[in-house]
């Protein structure tokens, strides 16, 4: 998964770019910068390569989500719905923006579950995040339906599929815009980084102005209008840097897709000699970025059984149902509220004596699916005695199943 993996001269060149120059900024420095833009450019590049007409790079996917999620104008008093097996990152935006993240069911594609988002609809639902994990899709074209007939905009969190397709269009560009990751375990990486991708003028605008103080880049691009403010912004800016990486590694994007295709492949044969396994609902196949492989057993005892026996022999799977940053009833900080706030906002809020509550056990479809699944991260390089040691270990761990 990681685009660390392949860190090489073409970053170093994009870097020292960027130094010779020495303006570590994207916008401003007319003059001193040469015509170097790289967050600029990264941005064309990145939404090109989506897709889509507009790409607003931030310093992070958190805050990518949270960028967008402002720009769509969720706030105070909104419902958003996510689902149960993500990064904390998703829902910890929704609540920054005030908002109340409602957590839905995944199915065996590991993401949301349409059926279960339909009915955790309500009133107050002002945005879905569906999350496209681990490399593969969601349901996004059913989700898009089901949002459209009721009129609530899409973000798709794409942090962990950058580069996946789905029947011929780049996830991220379903939604009202795509939010992506370029952080440290991340398809491609930029040390730090993020970008919200849309085909919607107005949303991007909206979101150039609110990362950067409420400047509009829009009249004078690379740098800023000074002509006034439409509403109040952040920092959320990215540095030239960051999009100097980006370039180099957007470049290796579909090189490293390649590879984790094949070496997926590879490992995907040595998980086949597990009797009676089976896998992830993968939607498009050749659209899959690869990056991980999910495979569930018949029940919860024989898949802990088999990770003890994996672990054991230096090959243990991540097994996410008692993971503690991926999965709803392991967080225990957002299931008992706790925050900062001396008034405990936004899960509760002083002026309407609301208060939030979360019970662990809601979600029993998602725990009977996680319960049984074990996943292996997928490498760029694939080194022939770490496939070997996976495949010894599997073959020892079938005994047991
Ligand atoms: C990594 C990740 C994020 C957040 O990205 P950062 O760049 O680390 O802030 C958001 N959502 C998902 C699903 C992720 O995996």
């Amino acid at each position: 998964m990681p685009g660390f993996e392949v860190f090489g001269e073409e970053e170093k060149k994009e870097i020292m770019d960027v130094l010779d120059t020495g303006v570590l900024f994207r916008y401003e420095f007319g003059e001193q910068r040469k015509g170097i833009y790289k967050v600029r450019t990264f941005e064309e590049k990145f939404a090109a390569y989506c897709g889509v007409g507009h790409g607003q790079a931030v310093t992070s996917g958190t805050a990518a989500l949270k960028v967008a999620l402002t720009a769509l104008g969720v706030g105070v008093g909104d419902e958003v719905i996510t689902q149960c097996f993500t990064f904390v990152a998703t829902w910890e935006a929704i609540l920054d923006v005030g908002a109340i993240p409602v957590f839905a069911e995944v199915d065996e594609t590991l993401n949301l579950d349409p059926v279960d988002l339909e009915k955790k609809i309500t009133a107050k639902t002002k945005a879905i995040i569906p999350v496209h994990m681990m490399g593969a899709p969601a349901r996004i074209e059913e989700i898009m339906v089901i949002a459209d007939r009721h009129n609530i905009s899409v973000i798709e969190d794409t942090a962990q599929a950058a580069g996946a397709i789905l029947n011929g269009k780049r996830l991220g560009s379903f939604g009202a815009c795509g939010t992506f990751s370029f952080d440290a375990v991340k398809t491609m990486t930029t040390g730090e980084g993020g970008m919200v991708v849309t085909n919607d003028e107005n949303l991007w605008r909206q979101m150039s102005e609110y990362h950067d103080h409420g400047h509009d880049h829009a009249v004078n691009p690379g740098g800023r209008g000074g002509e006034g403010r439409s509403f109040v912004g952040f920092n959320f800016r990215m540095m030239e840097l960051q999009g100097a990486m980006g370039l180099a590694q957007l470049a290796k994007l579909d090189g490293m897709i390649a590879a984790q295709r094949k070496n997926k492949a590879a490992m995907k044969e040595a998980v086949d000699k597990l009797p009676g396994v089976t896998y992830r609902t993968i939607l498009d196949e050749a659209g899959d970025s690869a990056t991980f492989l999910a495979f569930m057993l018949p029940d919860a005892d024989k898949t802990r059984k088999v990770n003890e026996v994996l672990n054991a022999n230096g090959a243990g799977a991540v097994y996410f149902a008692v993971n503690t940053w991926h999965y709803y009833p392991e967080w225990e900080h957002l299931l008992a509220g706790k925050t900062l706030a001396h008034n405990g906002w936004p899960f509760k809020d002083p002026a309407s004596k609301r208060k939030v509550v979360y019970d662990p056990k809601s979600l029993p479809q998602s725990a009977a699916i996680l319960d049984r699944t074990l996943v292996y991260q997928v490498p760029v390089k694939l080194f022939a005695e770490r496939l070997a040691q996976i495949t010894a270990a599997l073959e020892k761990a079938a005994a047991v199943v």
